[in-house]
């Protein structure tokens, strides 16, 4: 009984060490400059160098914190694949007889997780005998999932015979080659813009995938308070240990820079807010779907975008999961490192900023189900069936209705495209899309 409690506090006092380093660091932060962005804390608690949640744990499987649709199932990646070989012949990479004409297939993916939509990606393309003359190129923050993500792709492509080398890594970029593919991974998106860009905007017409990667960017809150817009920054409660909301002293720089509540709220709507009231804007998210909307503007291709979110802004939508399960609202600032922190994606502001870009257009939303429907996941799911044992059935049949009933990840979760003007008509983002791909 007695090693069982000693060894019990020892593990509690682990967990403590463990919780109390990052935490410790955010708190020194505080002291030393007043209270931080929320913007900051979320860098911190995400993406700080040793402690950050995604720089040291795998967070996607049963075991993690929670499960994506990459993880769900491979129809899916499937799905997607078709989707990209279908897009590069539609603006022309690939011909009528899905052979290759003289430009690369790029695909640039961010936040690729464990590498698994990736893979199955090349896997697709290997079928289609396309796996020669593929540029793959990767931005992912967190040295930890790029070592995952360079496994599992490596791992794929070893199974076709191809044997792609480490070239080098120079903090901003690492490089594998082979003669047919080059994949290269970026830290940071402006490191593949400058990569990518240096020597005038000639790259090949890009293919760009987010799968669950916008939620996972920080966001500001605002809150009407005593009659203006100020900010909920994150602050010491009085026993300086704490970490708590507090709010700005009045409209700081930011409720001026990001919100903008003059331009922001139309007079109808200004006439309705009310004391109390949040929004939550995410600055970055806008900046990379200007930007990516630029790109496509200039080199040609699109961008598909998948996400949980809606098209409107949100004022209560942060979520902190830990073990798969909700975690309560007031420990989201006292738990940094230990849980995943996502806010709901506000498609509305992505599409306006893309919007900005001349000779780009973005089709309406589809719903994940609708898009998977359209793009023949259930023709999928019957001829993986046909060939599969009662026990393989039942498990793909519960994979298709996690993706597509509205209920569970259906509606919920959104595809958005980004393309060209001239490239109207992008299967299956047109409007009453009733035809079946397969
Ligand atoms: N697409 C994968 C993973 C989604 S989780 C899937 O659906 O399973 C978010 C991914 O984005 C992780 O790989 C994480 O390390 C990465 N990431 C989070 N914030 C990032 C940032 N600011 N810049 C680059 N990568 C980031």
């Amino acid at each position: 009984m007695k090693l069982i409690k000693q060894f019990c506090s020892f593990v509690g006092k682990e967990i403590d060490i463990k919780q109390a380093s990052l935490i410790n660091i955010i708190r020194s932060e505080i002291v030393e400059k007043g209270a931080i962005s929320f913007p900051r804390f979320w860098h911190q608690a995400l993406l700080h160098e040793k402690f950050g949640y995604y720089m040291k744990q795998d967070v996607f499987n049963k075991d993690g914190d929670f499960v994506t649709s990459v993880e769900i199932s491979q129809m899916f990646n499937e799905l997607i694949g078709i989707w990209l070989l279908n897009t590069f012949q539609h603006i022309g990479v690939l011909d009528s007889n899905f052979r290759p004409t003289q430009q690369k297939m790029h695909i640039l993916e961010f936040g690729p997780g464990l590498g698994t939509l990736s893979s199955n990606i090349l896997r697709v393309f290997a079928q289609f005998n396309l796996l020669e003359n593929i540029q793959y190129s990767y931005v992912e923050y967190s040295d930890y999932m790029r070592k995952k993500q360079q496994e599992a792709v490596l791992k794929q492509l070893q199974k076709n015979n191809i044997y792609p080398k480490f070239e080098y890594n120079d903090q901003k970029v690492e490089k594998f080659e082979s003669e047919e593919i080059k994949l290269k991974w970026f830290k940071m998106y402006e490191h593949f813009l400058y990569e990518e860009t240096r020597e005038g905007l000639n790259c090949d017409p890009v293919l760009i995938i987010a799968h669950e990667f916008f939620d996972a960017l920080p966001i500001n809150i605002f809150e009407f308070s005593g009659g203006h817009w100020c900010e909920r920054l994150v602050g010491l409660d009085k026993d300086g240990k704490t970490l708590k909301f507090i709010l700005s002293n009045g409209p700081n720089q930011n409720v001026q820079k990001i919100l903008n509540p003059d331009k922001y709220f139309s007079p109808e709507i200004k006439k309705l807010i009310k004391e109390g009231d949040t929004i939550e804007i995410s600055p970055q998210s806008g900046v990379i779907a200007n930007s990516l909307a630029e790109l496509i503007a200039k080199v040609g291709g699109a961008a598909l975008i998948i996400d949980y979110g809606e098209k409107r802004a949100f004022s209560d939508s942060v979520r902190a999961i830990q073990r798969h399960k909700l975690m309560d609202k007031n420990d989201i600032l006292n738990k940094p490192g230990d849980c995943d922190l996502s806010a709901y994606v506000n498609f509305m502001a992505l599409e306006q900023a893309a919007l900005k870009v001349d000779g780009i257009k973005v089709p309406e939303l589809m719903t994940q189900g609708n898009w998977l429907e359209q793009m023949g996941i259930s023709a999928r799911l019957q001829i993986l069936c046909k060939n599969a044992n009662k026990a393989t059935e039942k498990r793909l049949q519960s994979e298709y209705e996690r993706l597509v009933h509205s209920n569970q990840m259906g509606s919920n979760f959104k595809f958005m495209c980004i393309h060209k003007t001239k490239n109207n008509n992008l299967f299956p983002f047109i409007q009453d899309a009733q035809q079946i791909y397969y």
